[in-house]
């Protein structure tokens, strides 16, 4: 029986991607910077910052390419009310390319509708990448504990 509601999945693999987007631009040491203001810090004490509002886009929201290493007050406060969407945007220009970013743009209403097996899927790649980080980051041990982790129970109805 499945028992997470799809909301309950969504809040979890939002958790993942914010993690996993401070681990991926962390140094060997741990540190990162934020993208809109510069201030490295460890990746710990970092936010997973959304270019495009998680809230406001479905086709975005849960892409990796959306979200980077944000410090907490850039994420909170300045994003609302100061300079750090500006900051964002030129920052994304600078990384992927002014086209990648106006494609984001022009598609961040699309309606991206996602299912709880989606999600579960979503969950599990987010948390190999983690694993995979932690593991360059020394915070993990060896590449048999990966292969131990238990793999999720195979569902009934494996169809469309
Ligand atoms: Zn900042």
């Amino acid at each position: 029986m499945w028992c997470l509601m799809p909301k309950t999945l969504r809040a979890k693999a939002l958790e993942k991607i914010q993690l996993l987007a401070r681990l991926q631009a962390a140094d060997d040491s741990g540190f990162c910077h934020c993208v809109t203001c510069g201030k490295v810090d460890h990746f710990r004490s970092m936010d997973g910052g959304h270019f495009i509002a998680k809230g406001s886009s479905s086709r975005w929201a849960l892409e990796i390419e959306n979200v980077h290493p944000q410090c907490k007050g850039c994420n909170s406060f300045s994003m609302k009310h100061g300079t750090a969407p500006h900051s964002y945007t030129l920052w994304m220009v600078d990384y992927y390319g002014r086209d990648f970013v106006d494609h984001m743009i022009a598609t961040k209403k699309d309606v991206h509708k996602l299912y709880a097996s989606d999600y579960r899927d979503m969950i599990e790649d987010f948390n190999q990448q983690i694993l995979a980080h932690e593991r360059r980051l020394g915070l993990r041990g060896s590449l048999r504990a990966i292969n131990a982790e238990p793999k999720s129970p195979k569902r009934a109805g494996n169809g469309g």
